[in-house]
């Protein structure tokens, strides 16, 4: 942490839990309930997920309008999500302390740019980040595992991919942040994080965002 020149958050895990109050298998379920309305054939392995990230990733694969209503459909739940949202224990004292060091905070994130906006205004937090690189394309694709949103928070500024930090709780972020070439932090938030996020490689594992608060006290 004492060499970090920058410091980037997953959102939905090291910063909220982004479904507490609606529940992603709803979410996913609304989403496939507007894609079949407009005509999509949903197959049984979509039908079966409870993540409506997964529900969205299918949608590039159907017509383009039906990958743009998916896209704005997710867009609006998960803004909708956000006013539920349960700020994760640790997040904001991390961000107050990497601002007192001077380290900027992105948003680094697989949901939507208006959810992230709107979880941060309602906490009060908005000032403390200095960019929100997330969902905002049609194209699945874009999300991490692709390291298209790392790259896009590191040039907007201007850091050092060695001398940065992503810390998420997904394997995709792990395997973004080695496409990168930024040091990888698994925030191991539910049993069996630890074993899944160190086999993917992750640099450093955490199981609490106070311990990575703390590091920087
Ligand atoms: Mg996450």
């Amino acid at each position: 942490m004492s060499k970090a020149q920058c410091l980037l958050l997953d959102f939905d895990g090291p910063v909220c839990d982004i479904f507490a109050g609606l529940p992603a298998p709803t979410v996913a379920a609304r989403l496939r309930a507007t894609l079949e309305g407009a005509g999509a054939v949903v197959p049984l392995e979509v039908q079966a997920t409870d993540d409506p990230l997964e529900v969205f990733r299918f949608s590039g694969g159907l017509s383009g309008d039906l990958n743009e209503l998916a896209l704005s459909a997710l867009t609006r739940l998960e803004t909708e999500a956000a006013g539920t949202a349960r700020l994760t224990p640790g997040a904001a004292d991390l961000m107050t302390r990497a601002r007192n060091r001077g380290l900027p905070i992105a948003i680094v994130s697989n949901n939507s740019v208006s959810a992230v906006e709107a979880f941060l205004d309602r906490e009060g937090l908005a000032a403390q980040i200095a960019y929100i690189s997330a969902r905002s394309a049609v194209d699945p694709s874009l999300m991490k595992p692709n390291p298209h949103l790392l790259d896009q928070a590191l040039s907007h500024l201007g850091a050092d991919p060695s001398a940065s930090l992503l810390v998420g709780d997904s394997v995709t972020d792990v395997e973004a942040s080695k496409l990168a070439g930024v040091v990888a932090v698994g925030y191991a938030n539910r049993p069996g994080k630890v074993e899944r996020l160190g086999a993917v490689g992750a640099d450093l594992i955490v199981t609490s965002m106070v311990e990575l608060a703390d590091a920087l006290r």
